[in-house]
C-alpha cells in the first residue's frame, strides 16, 4: 500500500517553527538577539550533546546554542565578541587554561559582555581520554584554575567542560561528574578547525543545522575563517527563523529552568507523544538526510505493516508540494506523515539508500 498524507497539525507545527523571534537590541532593531536564557543543573544532567550522549539541552525546534572553543586568542576572540555584540547574541565559551593565562583581559571581556564561560583543559592535549588518570585530572584542574584566576572570582566560571577533541572516556566523565561539572559535547559542527574556506564553514553550519532543526553548535573563536563566516551564519539564522538560547548554570539566585525529563532527549519518546509531536518528529526525520531520487522512506507501525513512499524526482519539491501551497518547504525537508498511525503507536521510520542509514523511533 502506498500512502502520502499531509496532516494539518503538522503544517501548523512547521509554521510555528519558523516564526521569527522578537529581539530587544539597542541600535539594531533587526538583530538576531537572544530569545531566552535557560539555567541548567550540572548535577542533574551530567552529559549533553547528541553527537555522543543520549541527552542534550532542552531546546525547542529552531533554537540554537552557540559555543566557541579553544580561546581566548584576542585577535580573533575580540572580533567574535564584536560580531556577537552587534547582534545581541549570547554564547558559551570553552576556554583553554594556557590561553586564559596569556590573555586574561580577553577572558574578562567575554565575561563582562554577558557570555557564559566554561573550560576546555589546560593545554588541549590530543587523545585526552587515553591519557593517564592523573594527567586527565591535572589538565582539567589546571584549566579551571587559570581561567578562574583571569576572572578573579570562581563564581564567574560556569561548571561546564568540553573535552578536547571530544575524546571522552569513563575516567574523564566520572572525574568531571565528581566535581559537579557538566560535560558538553555538541549536536553539530561546522568543521571550522579544518583547512576549508569560510564559505564552506557557512555551508556546513547551515546544512547541518537544517538537518537537525536545533541544537548545540560548536565553533572555534581562534580561527580567522570563523570570524569571516560568523556574520553570514548569524544573518542566515535570523532569515531562517532560528532563535538563540543562552545557557547559564543554575545557582542559588538563578534557579534551574523548569523542564520535563523527556525534553532533554532529542527524540521525544513516542509512547508519550501526541499526534502533533509525531508529526514534528516526521519532519525532523525527513530532514536528517537529503532526499534523493533513490531514497526510500519506510514507515512501520506496531503490527509491522509498512508503507513505502517514493522519493521525489530530481528538481521536484517533493510529493506534497502541490497540495501544500500555504507553507514553504524548508531546505532538505520532505514533510510527511503516514495515514493509519494513531496517536500512541510507536513509529519506526527508516531512511534507506543514504550513505548514513538513520533509524528513528
Ligand atoms: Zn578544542
Amino acid at each position: 500500500m502506498r500512502l502520502i498524507f499531509v496532516s494539518a497539525v503538522m503544517l501548523l507545527s512547521l509554521a510555528s517553527g519558523v516564526a521569527s523571534a522578537s529581539t530587544d537590541c539597542p541600535g539594531n532593531p533587526g538583530a538576531l538577539g537572544t530569545s531566552r536564557t535557560i539555567a541548567v543543573d550540572p548535577v542533574e544532567h551530567t552529559r549533553l550533546g547528541t553527537m555522543q550522549y543520549p541527552e542534550t539541552l532542552p531546546l525547542r525546534d529552531h533554537e540554537v546554542v552557540l559555543t566557541f572553543d579553544d580561546g581566548p586568542l584576542p585577535a580573533h576572540t575580540n572580533a567574535i565578541l564584536d560580531i556577537l555584540a552587534a547582534q545581541c547574541v549570547k554564547a558559551t565559551f570553552f576556554m583553554v587554561g594556557r590561553m586564559a593565562k596569556e590573555s586574561p583581559e580577553a577572558v574578562r571581556r567575554v565575561f563582562s559582555e554577558g557570555h557564559s564561560i566554561g573550560t576546555h583543559s589546560e593545554n588541549h592535549p590530543f587523545h585526552f581520554g587515553e591519557m593517564p588518570p592523573e594527567r586527565i585530572r591535572s589538565e582539567i584542574d589546571d584549566g579551571i584554575a587559570h581561567v578562574t584566576e583571569a576572572l578573579g572570582d570562581p563564581a564567574h566560571l560556569a561548571p561546564f567542560f568540553r573535552i578536547p577533541g571530544l575524546r571522552r572516556s569513563d575516567e574523564v566523565e566520572s572525574y568531571l561528574a565528581g566535581r559537579g561539572i557538566m560535560v558538553w559535547s555538541a549536536d553539530f559542527l561546522a568543521d571550522d578547525w579544518r583547512h576549508i574556506s569560510s564559505t564552506q564553514v557557512v555551508r556546513l553550519a547551515l546544512s547541518r543545522l537544517e538537518a537537525k532543526g536545533k541544537g548545540i553548535f560548536l565553533l572555534h573563536d581562534i580561527q580567522e575563517r570563523t570570524v569571516v563566516a560568523l556574520p553570514v551564519i548569524l544573518r542566515e539564522l535570523k532569515a531562517r527563523g532560528y532563535r538563540i538560547v543562552h545557557v547559564v548554570p543554575a545557582t542559588a539566585t538563578e534557579p534551574k529552568t523548569a523542564t520535563d525529563p523527556q525534553q532533554w532527549f532529542f527524540n521525544t519518546p513516542p509512547e508519550q507523544t501526541p499526534m502533533a509531536k509525531l508529526s514534528v518528529q516526521s519532519i525532523w526525520l525527513a530532514r536528517a538526510a537529503p532526499i534523493t531520487p533513490s531514497s526510500e522512506i519506510v514507515l512501520r507501525n506496531q503490527t509491522q505493516e509498512s508503507f513505502s513512499i517514493d522519493a521525489p524526482d530530481e528538481g521536484q519539491q517533493g510529493p506534497l508540494s502541490k497540495s501544500a501551497t500555504n507553507h514553504t518547504r524548508l531546505p532538505g525537508s520532505w514533510p510527511i506523515a503516514a495515514e493509519g498511525f494513531n496517536s500512541v503507536s510507536p513509529l519506526e521510520a527508516k531512511l534507506i539508500a543514504e550513505p548514513d542509514l538513520r533509524s528513528f523511533r
